[in-house]
């Protein structure tokens, strides 16, 4: 039995008039560009449903993963097509996609039939009613329950006859493209990829940042966050990832200001470095991983005092999660194993030993000022350093 076809389930309700069909267009398009690699594939939107057909060979279990990465699938179901819609026919094919498709026959089911072609010489009820009587001619242990069954059998008469059962379940969210362009302040921690997922997952396209302090941070390092990178384009489609030189500006912090402050006066040049490529690049928010209270620089006074400096809004989707609850999704997306290798990043190099957990922020501010004399040609030339990395998932 050849099962050719996927029926595509989407959901997000609210998403109506024009805006549905964008909606479905940015699905289509991003349904495509997943699917392209793995073979010959038609994609069709048909009276507000989505299929996905194979032309020739392809891999069922790698197509389903694939489109299981794109956002705003709820659910994916594989279809068995039958040309052939004569009844004889049609019985002998539903025998047989139950037979494949489940190991154990030993479920109750439904017939659920809706006649979209009404040439079709049977109506709905009398196809659900008489499927359900062949398949229980076949298989003496199955048992029909209309109320809840364990499986809906689907058979729709179109063209030709469209017969699914299982439902497999998709990342849900909106499609990519759907809702503009964030910028995505990416460490090789745990926490950042995460963030990135789920703002890509509400249709947010992403642009990534990395602060990189060599030779303070090996090469090693930057290819991590290179690593994570790819691994969020699994979901996030290609992510350019702009590497900044960091160097020149934490040691100007460091020689200038007072240490207990470091890693807050270098998140907010992080930020305001990170603002300044997020217009560059058409983007309308930054994106961090930072969680309410993880660390001393992620107290709600310090998270005041970073944000500070922004006037684009920060998305922080992590902040009310627990560090498991985090580790739970990066494992999930598969970047948990990358982001616990052991290379330093520029934050953990230099730290100072007793951080402050509550900054002034005009404290902070008047500590900025020693940078007066260097800070313009600073940010110039950090700007200037910016190398970037078009980043694709790779299987
Ligand atoms: P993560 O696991 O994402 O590294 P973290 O728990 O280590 O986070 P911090 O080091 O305080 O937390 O960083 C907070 C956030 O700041 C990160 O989630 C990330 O968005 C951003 N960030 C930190 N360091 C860098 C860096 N070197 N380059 C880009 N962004 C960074
Ligand atoms: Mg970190």
């Amino acid at each position: 039995m050849n099962i050719t076809a996927f029926l595509i389930k989407y959901g997000e309700i609210g998403v109506k008039g024009k805006n549905r069909y964008l909606f479905e267009d940015a699905l289509v398009h991003q349904i495509k560009r997943v699917i392209h690699p793995l073979g010959e594939f038609v994609v069709r939107k048909e009276n507000g449903r989505i299929f996905v057909e194979a032309q020739g060979e392809f891999d069922q279990a790698e197509t389903i993963a694939a489109l299981q990465r794109v956002f705003g699938i709820v659910g994916i179901c594989p279809v068995l097509i039958v040309e052939n819609k004569d009844w004889e026919n049609l019985t002998k094919e539903v025998v047989e996609f139950i037979e494949t498709q489940y190991e154990k026959k030993d479920f109750t089911f439904k017939v659920a039939a809706r006649r979209a072609d009404k040439s079709y010489p049977m109506d709905s009820m009398t196809i659900g009613r008489e499927m359900g009587a062949v398949i229980l001619d076949h298989f003496s242990d199955l048992s029909v329950d209309v109320h809840n069954p364990q499986v809906q059998i689907n058979i729709e008469v179109r063209k030709q006859v469209y017969v699914y059962s299982k439902i497999l379940k998709g990342p849900g969210g909106m499609p990519l493209g759907t809702n503009g362009k964030a910028m995505l302040l990416l460490s090789g921690g745990i926490d950042s990829p995460v963030a990135g997922y789920m703002i890509a997952k509400r249709g947010v396209k992403i642009d990534a940042v990395y602060f990189h302090a060599p030779p303070y941070t090996s090469e090693r390092a930057k290819q991590k966050v290179v690593d994570l990178a790819k691994k969020v384009a699994a979901y996030a489609g290609p992510v350019y990832l702009h590497i900044v030189n960091f160097t020149d500006m934490q040691l100007a912090i460091y020689e200038k200001c007072p240490h207990e402050e470091l890693t807050i006066i270098m998140r907010r040049y992080m930020m305001r470095i990170a603002e300044e490529l997020a217009k560059e690049n058409h983007a309308d928010a930054l994106i961090t991983g930072e969680s309410i209270g993880q660390v001393a620089s992620q107290t709600i006074k310090s998270l005041v005092a970073t944000n500070e400096v922004c006037t684009m809004p920060v998305f922080r989707p992590l902040i009310g999660f627990d560090k498991q609850e985090i580790i739970d999704i990066a494992e999930k997306i598969d970047t948990f194993e990358t982001s616990i290798q052991p290379f330093e990043d520029c934050c953990t190099i230099f730290v100072a030993k007793h951080p402050v957990t509550k900054p002034n922020v005009n404290m902070i501010q008047k500590s900025e000022r020693n940078l007066d004399e260097v800070i313009e040609d600073l940010m110039k030339q950090t700007m200037n350093s910016v190398e970037t990395i078009i980043c694709r998932y790779e299987e």
